[in-house]
């Protein structure tokens, strides 16, 4: 009798290997014949483009059935060092993550929470505040947002109190989310698939093999010809950067060692809104006051002037992850298509019955 099913393709297990180091995860109901639950983990390229990496289907959102989830994604198609899980605050993942054979303990894995989830209970202009405190990449932006959010509720800082530092503030999370503070990823692939969630388990594994077969020959392509056109980094990266670059004229950039690593950037008018006046740059180290530097693994606007002052380029600064080499590897192990199920073998292997107990009680 059907219990639960975990399913992943080769291919994904091969374009993890060149997505960035994260992980995000989500489930939804199931409304077709028989009550459920899917289960996914969505991955993202250095190009910004998502794909759903593992599924599963289970009973229900249990500790049970994340275990089930997060094992088999642990074991076949992720079991790279020190990856970050996203998820919402559900207990049952909590609980998961806690179980001593997991797998997902630090320092091997982390876990971090989607702040929209913990952001929602609150109203729009509480919010926003929480939203800006938790995005600060810095400290003096974070301590700045947490004053203005005293200043509105004693209440709400209480509350921010409880929560480990590094699960919810991208200034504290050693740099691993990338930026990444949502499970957006998951729930823009949870809007693709809206439609299947009324049909059979096995047209839902098939309609993810075709949706995910035709993604990677669309982005396997683009990226081919990105690598033809001999562009270095990934066509979203170098946006950013050319952004990054736009207020570097009305900086002052003071040379601090010999090695030209080191420099103090002064920004003469401020530029994307908040401003502290003056920032430490290390090349070498990745990292600036700002914050971007390290969190993004790319070169904020503050290297990016000391870069020009010194005519150095910013290539090696940049993750490898936002190369178009990596970019193309995430698509390069494409989908064989499959033949026609007259042409299968024979399977001698156990029938399956659906399980009368997943069945829906009333028709929605
Ligand atoms: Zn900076």
């Amino acid at each position: 009798m059907f219990d639960k099913v975990f399913w992943t393709f080769p291919s994904c297990v091969e374009a993890f290997k060149h997505c960035k180091p994260f992980v995000s995860i989500d489930g939804m109901h199931l409304y077709g014949r028989y009550d459920g639950v899917l289960l996914i983990a969505m991955a993202q390229d250095g190009n910004i483009n998502i794909l759903s990496i593992a599924s599963a289907i289970v009973v229900s959102k249990s500790i049970e059935s994340w275990s089930f989830f997060l094992t088999n994604l642990r074991c076949h198609v992720t079991p790279q060092e020190v990856l970050l899980v996203i998820s919402d605050r559900s207990q049952a993942i909590k609980a998961t993550f806690s179980a001593d054979d997991s797998g997902w303990h630090p320092p091997r894995a982390f876990h971090a929470y989607c702040i929209r989830h913990m952001a929602a209970k609150f109203m729009t202009h509480f919010k926003l505040v929480i939203l800006n405190t938790t995005y600060s990449p810095s400290k003096a932006r974070y301590e700045w947002y947490m004053d203005a959010l005293r200043g509105v509720s004693s209440g709400i800082t209480d509350w921010a109190g409880h929560f480990n530092k590094e699960i919810w503030l991208q200034h504290c999370d050693c740099d691993r989310r990338f930026g990444h503070m949502t499970t957006n990823l998951s729930e823009c692939i949870t809007s693709v698939l809206k439609g299947t969630r009324y049909l059979p388990i096995s047209a839902i594994v098939c309609i993810t093999y075709e949706h995910l077969q035709k993604l990677l020959v669309t982005k396997g392509r683009e990226a081919q010809s990105q690598l033809a056109a001999g562009n270095c980094f990934s066509q979203r990266l170098m946006a950013s950067i050319e952004k990054n670059k736009e207020g570097i004229s009305k900086m002052c950039v003071t040379h601090c060692d010999r090695q030209a690593s080191v420099f103090v950037v002064e920004e003469l008018e401020s530029f994307m809104g908040w401003s502290q006046g003056s920032f430490c740059v290390s090349l070498s180290a990745g990292t600036c006051d700002c914050g971007f530097f390290q969190s993004l693994h790319y070169p904020c606007c503050h290297a990016l002037a000391g870069c020009a002052a010194a005519s150095i380029e910013l290539a090696p600064y940049v993750h490898p992850i936002y190369r178009q080499e990596a970019v193309f590897k995430v698509y390069e192990m494409e989908f064989p298509p499959i033949p026609d199920e007259s042409l299968w073998p024979e399977c001698y292997g156990t029938m399956l019955y659906p399980n009368p107990l997943m069945c829906q009680k009333t028709t929605r």
